[in-house]
């Protein structure tokens, strides 16, 4: 099979069959599982998935239509890496990590094969400052200096993972990425440049000290997400993105507010024209502290549908690398991933022409565990550096899943929710009510309340726990009455219930309700998610007490203070602590002329 004139050193074989993107080449003896190869002559990027007696079998990230048996392929002899470096925020990737915007200017919008572009400019230079000296004893991940990458981002050149040393020689100025900017000398005196740029293979987690317990709250500003199901920094999060539910709004809102330093956006096999709203609409947010455009703080991993399914795989890694590469700085990164089930599909696709054995509904058995790989490597964690020093950094990762027809008992629902901790439940029913975020408070939970419990003390107060309950409680029991209303009507409630009804909707309405457009309610302080909270919480207290006085349960539901109690969303953060007190204490002299019975 092996045309004559190959060298046959086994680090290069010979394609024997093409199955879409499933390429088999035989001759590849010195190849090892995970390089990543060249194939054909039209040189298109491919990784080794299955390797058996010098036959790999090759998932190949370009369109291998035209490319038959007898090409060469060739192994690079490393494991499919990323570039890490300055150049990294701002830019859109392909899933391979070659840069979108060049791709295009090179050949459109239908991107030709076989272009090899690097990740990272070679021309640009970025101005060093040097913060390591001549003589430090260094280890990996400890930082060397510094690149203002961009006004948001402070770029740490860290000492890559695996090396350590003495640094003998290090300067200021500025570099390409690929220029010398310092040396480290070994144990054994051998001598390693140091760059502004590493490498690191996709599929390995980024080392680091140790995996922390979590305890900040990742605050988002969406009241339904931090109150009810919150998600920490350095946690994971499911949400389930039906058509038309405001999945895209829910992932602009969390890009803008998180509360995190570095953005990762992986579009991973959406519809093309999806992931160029994306590519379109990312650049034309602002961030809304610095009021610098958000993609000063983000980098954009976009892998469409009309690129090769083995494509996603990739782009779900190398976004997650991007994401290690900056926590190791001592950032908190947040990825968000849409969607996971496209990337769930192409392992489907993968394993059925490895005509492996098949799992449920065809995803082969592995699916779960990749899923769970993937989302491990979220956490909070302390980084890689010398003994003396603790750096923090988190990755929390939001993922969504798209399952068809929305039916959550979707495998690649199922496996996504046996390792997140929260499930935003997005839910078409509600958005067709414009009830926004669409995120229905019944069914989504959280399982970090435990580890907040310290963090919402210190900043909203030791009683936020309870009235979150109160709340939620009282979410359900509605839930609860609205049956038997639907079945007898709402004059067969007792006044309580009646009020308990009037207080959920206050919650729902003029609580989880919350518009993204608007200036002021697009963003609510956890401070100010508190005071609203407690504000309806107090309606209801007052409300119940007028009860126990007799009072008439029209004059409670129909009182005008509640009119104001709905428009307190809009009050601006820095008058809610005055305008709290004084609505709190106006209801409660208010109410306590409700009722016959004086108190
Ligand atoms: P999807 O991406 O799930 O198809 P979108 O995110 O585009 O849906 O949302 C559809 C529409 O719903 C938006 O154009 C917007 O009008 C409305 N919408 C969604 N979320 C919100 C929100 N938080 N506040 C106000 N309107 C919203």
């Amino acid at each position: 099979m092996k045309p004559s004139g190959t060298k046959n050193d086994g680090s290069s074989g010979t394609i024997v069959k093409v199955a879409g993107p499933l390429v088999i080449a035989e001759g590849m003896d010195n190849a090892r599982m995970f390089d990543m190869v060249i194939v054909s002559d039209k040189k298109l990027i491919g990784e080794i998935i299955e390797l058996k007696n010098g036959k790999a079998s090759i998932q190949v990230y370009e369109e291998t239509s035209g490319i038959g048996p007898g090409e060469p392929v060739v192994t690079t002899g490393a494991p499919l890496s990323v570039e890490l470096g300055p150049g990294l925020i701002e830019s859109f990737y392909d899933g391979i990590q070659r840069p979108l915007k060049a791709l295009w200017e090179l050949s459109g919008h239908e991107i030709a094969r076989g272009l090899n572009i690097p990740g990272l400019d070679r021309k640009k230079k970025w101005s060093f400052e040097p913060v390591a000296k001549k003589g430090d004893k260094l280890v990996g991940g400890d930082v060397i200096g510094s690149v203002k990458e961009t006004i948001l981002v402070d770029h740490k050149i860290m000492v890559p993972p695996l090396l350590s040393g003495k640094i003998t020689e290090i300067k200021k100025g500025d570099f390409t990425v690929e220029e010398v900017v310092a040396v480290l000398e070994d144990d054994k005196g051998e001598k390693h440049d140091l760059k502004l740029m590493q490498k690191w293979p996709v599929r390995i987690p980024r080392p680091i000290k140790e995996k922390l317990a979590p305890k900040e709250l990742l605050i988002t500003g969406q009241r339904v997400v931090d109150t009810f199901f919150p998600i920490v920094k350095g946690g994971t999060a499911c949400v389930p993105g039906p058509f038309g539910s405001g999945k895209t709004v829910i992932q602009h809102q969390f890009a803008k507010w998180a509360d995190a330093q570095v953005v990762v956006y992986v579009g991973c096999g959406e519809r093309g024209n999806e992931m160029t709203d994306v590519l379109m609409e990312f650049p034309e947010l602002k961030d809304p502290h610095s009021g610098e455009p958000l993609m000063k703080r983000t980098v954009l991993v976009a892998n469409t549908s009309n690129m090769p399914v083995a494509a996603r795989e990739a782009s779900v890694y190398t976004g997650i690398t991007l994401a290690e590469y900056f926590r190791d700085m001592g950032y908190s990164v947040a990825i968000l991933a849409d969607s996971t089930s496209r990337w769930a599909e192409s392992m489907r696709e993968m394993s059925g022409r490895l005509e492996e054995m098949p799992g449920d509904e065809g995803y082969p058995a592995y699916m779960g565990t990749r899923i769970a790989e993937f989302y491990e490597r979220a956490g909070r964690v302390s980084t890689l550096c010398n003994k003396e020093e603790k750096r923090f950094g988190a990755i929390s990762v939001v993922g969504a899943v798209s399952p068809p027809g929305g039916d959550l008992s979707d495998p690649v629902v199922q496996s996504t929710l046996r390792v997140v901790k929260v499930f935003w439940g997005l839910q078409d029913k509600l958005a067709y009510k414009r009830h926004f975020p669409a995120i229905s408070w019944l069914d989504s939970y959280s399982l970090y309340h435990d580890d907040l419990v310290e963090f919402f003390a210190k900043r909203t107060g030791p009683e936020w726990s309870n009235q979150r309950k109160a709340a939620m409680r009282i979410l359900q029991e509605e839930s609860e009455l609205e049956e038997i209303v639907q079945l007898i009507g709402l004059e067969a409630l007792g006044d309580r219930d009646r009020l308990k009804m009037e207080t959920a909707r206050t919650i729902r309405e003029d609580f989880l309700h919350q518009n993204a457009f608007d200036p002021v309610d697009t963003y609510t302080s956890i401070e100010k998610q508190s005071a609203l909270l407690k504000i309806v919480l107090h309606f209801h207290k007052e409300g119940t007490n007028a009860l126990d006085r007799h009072a008439n349960i029209a004059d409670i539901i129909s009182h005008p203070l509640r009119e104001e109690i709905s428009r307190a969303k809009y009050i601006p953060e820095d008058e809610v602590k005055e305008k709290y007190a004084s609505l709190t204490g106006r209801l409660t002299e208010a109410f306590a002329e409700l009722g016959g019975v004086p108190r």
